[in-house]
């Protein structure tokens, strides 16, 4: 897509035009993300695709629309209605490095804050900041009468803000949202209830978030997932209605792209996001491996997250610049600044075209030393962009996210056909599956877990199958039978104890007996330090192993991945880490077995040279990180690498590891 602002309400509103004029089904994707309705402009907009990233079209076979197709490419490649700059793809080949850009302050006002780099690229626009909100507000009143007026009078005013809504918006599923908000304003039973609780004598704020909070919690714990989802909008009236009860005023986001600056955004925050008005995030809060880094990731918005409490404090419309590849942000940058981010902005695009002209080769280092390179989906139609971004496998199949793709749990059958779906689109890849790893942040709506103190610490992953075998049986058998001999290897998450391995191996066994499969290879994922330190036993039993750096660093440095305070000191280049996985890739080696990464580290330009060092096998990563990080190996030198793991493994810190070499 050549267009300067990307796909954006303009070009996509022309884009709906032109593909509803044919009556077959057209679907579109952004690079490896899902594909969406071509025809439906949210869901267009919700692609957030940017200047440069690619979009693939499929039309409904025998239909009119597959001899649409060209005509609707041709209208992409003009522009749909805008005047385009082509993507100049003559780029001298000299430097493809990519290169972390720092920001060069040059005047004193510039002044350079840091924080964790979340997801890749530059933005810059005014900040938006959502301040937690705090309500104060009497539990109980005298007047029974005031509290209902108040109450009226709150519904009245959030309900004509709301029919406001409507009538400015043209896009169908954010009228469909608004109007159901309606109808949760005025359904009686919560009237009801509302009025029940002041003539118990609470005031209306107080009997409205009672009722609001018990009505969301009984929501959340419905067993189907879309109902379950209807808590937060709930929440979300109900906080509109109390903000005007409370005299809290409303917050409206800005209508041009702005930076987003919030305490911490949830993954779910992240998926509902208006792409084409938020153009960076930054949050007090979070770690690079917490999963709304993962999305903000593969949804493509820059983001720099764990900045700390201050960036509360600037103040909406101030100018702020970000680099989510360096993790630094700038607040009222000087114009020159601006320019050179904008100026950079292009290069890396450029840097990225010429990567991704290379994608499907091998990533060979100056010294003649591969690695394979695989991709990290969650969604079996991804695997078509993984491969075209170069994957030579699927390094890390995340089997719970496609089981939540299916709104109940998925059969026997309904799972084979999505694992015949990858490996037909493999066409002899291999495919490394993990087995369900629910629990921890993942829970799955269908599979109601008792609430747990501590979530990551308690029944998740392997722990949890093992106490379900049939459940494990079952997408055991599933994929066994999916397999047809071709390359699969599966693998247990969250393996702590050999008792555990042991275990579903024994089961995998009792399956296989049935099912015979011819190209198999049974391996474990490294993210318990238990494991990576029993790894000399393990490797003598399983195929391979997998480092999951994001478990591997939460659990060594004792941080919970998502912590709002403390993830940001998560860094997987710490040395423990970096000797757990030195550790693990000895051992293997010793019997012959190869080590794969596949958590977020394995994209980190400061950790491919480190871990390529160490001997790793295998790196698997997003597949969008693909053409670069092969573009890096290829102006490696292997010899090199392994000075840099040695004085790694050296290091008492991430910071000093991340210093070296610099
Ligand atoms: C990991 O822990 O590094 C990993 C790849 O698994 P997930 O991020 O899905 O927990
Ligand atoms: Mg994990």
């Amino acid at each position: 897509m050549a267009n300067a602002h990307g796909l954006h309400a303009r070009p996509a509103t022309q884009l709906v035009n032109l593909t509803k004029k044919f009556q077959g089904e057209i679907h579109v994707q952004v690079d490896d993300g899902a594909f969406v309705s071509a025809k439906s402009l949210t869901k267009l907009l919700s692609l957030g695709c940017q200047r440069g990233q690619h979009l693939t079209f499929i039309a409904e076979p025998d239909s009119d629309a597959v001899e649409g197709l060209s005509q609707i490419i041709a209208a992409v490649q003009q522009g749909l209605g805008e005047e385009i700059q082509p993507i100049d793809t003559q780029q001298n080949t000299a430097n493809t490095q990519p290169e972390i850009l720092t920001f060069e302050s040059n005047t004193d006002t510039d002044a350079k804050t840091q924080g964790i780099a979340a997801s890749t690229g530059l933005a810059y626009g005014p900040a938006y900041v959502i301040k937690p909100r705090q309500y104060d507000y009497p539990r109980l009143a005298s007047n029974i009468k005031d509290e209902s007026l108040k109450l009226d009078i709150a519904l009245h005013t959030v309900k004509n803000n709301i029919y406001q809504l409507i009538a400015k918006t043209d896009v169908d599923d954010i009228k469909q949202i608004f109007t159901a908000h309606l109808e949760m304003l005025d359904d009686p039973e919560l009237i009801h209830n509302v009025q029940k609780g002041l003539k118990q004598g609470l005031s209306a704020a107080a009997a409205w978030h009672d009722y609001i909070e018990s009505a969301a919690q009984a929501q959340e714990a419905l067993q189907d997932r879309l109902l379950a989802e209807r808590a937060a909008d709930l929440r979300d009236i109900g906080e509109r209605i109390l903000a005007h009860l409370c005299g809290v005023e409303e917050q409206i986001a800005p209508d041009s792209p702005y930076i987003l600056i919030m305490q911490d955004v949830g993954p779910s925050d992240v998926a509902r996001l208006n792409k084409e008005r938020v153009a960076g995030i930054l949050t007090a809060v979070g770690g690079a491996s917490a999963h709304s880094a993962i999305v903000a990731r593969a949804l493509g918005i820059p983001a720099i997250v764990g900045a700390g409490q201050h960036v509360l404090d600037i103040q909406n419309n101030e100018t702020v610049l970000i680099n989510g590849d360096s993790g630094e942000f700038i607040i009222q940058p000087d114009a020159t600044l601006i320019e050179q981010a904008i100026h950079e902005r292009e290069r890396q695009h450029t840097l990225r075209l010429e990567a991704e002209k290379h994608c499907m080769a091998p990533a060979i280092t100056l010294d003649h030393h591969q690695i394979e390179i695989a991709a990290n989906i969650g969604n079996i139609h991804a695997t078509e962009q993984a491969v075209n971004d170069g994957a030579e496998a699927i390094g890390l199949l995340r089997t719970e996210l496609v089981f939540m793709a299916h709104q109940n749990a998925p059969s026997e059958e309904i799972q084979q056909a999505d694992y015949r779906t990858v490996l037909d689109t493999l066409a002899g890849r291999p495919l490394v599956v993990r087995t369900l790893d629910v629990g921890g942040d993942k829970p799955l709506p269908y599979l109601p877990l008792p609430s747990e103190e501590n979530p990551f610490l308690g029944l998740r992953g392997i722990r949890l199958t093992l106490r379900k075998p049939e459940l494990l049986q079952q997408q055991l058998i599933a994929l066994l039978k999916a397999a047809d001999d071709r390359p699969l290897r599966i693998m247990f998450p969250m393996i702590g104890r050999v008792e555990e391995w042991r275990a579903a191996k024994a089961i995998l066994d009792e399956v296989r007996q049935q099912y015979p499969c011819k190209n198999l290879q049974v391996g474990i994922m490294i993210e318990v330090p238990s494991a990576a330190l029993l790894a000399p036993i393990l490797a003598q039993e399983v195929d391979f192993f997998s480092i999951g750096t994001n478990d591997l660093t939460q659990y060594t440095l004792a941080i919970d991945r998502g912590h709002p305070l403390l993830s940001a000191e998560a860094d997987g280049l710490h040395p423990s880490i970096l000797l757990l996985i030195d550790q693990t890739v000895r051992a293997a080696h010793q019997y012959g077995k190869w080590v794969g990464i596949c958590g977020e580290l394995a994209a980190d330009p400061k950790a491919v040279p480190i871990l390529m060092g160490l001997g790793v096998d295998e790196l698997s990563m997003s597949s969008t990180s693909i053409p670069l990080v092969k573009a890096q190996i290829r102006q490696l030198n292997f010899t090199d690498c392994q000075t840099l793991a040695h004085q790694a493994l050296q290091c008492d810190s991430a910071t000093s590891v991340r210093a070296l070499g610099a």
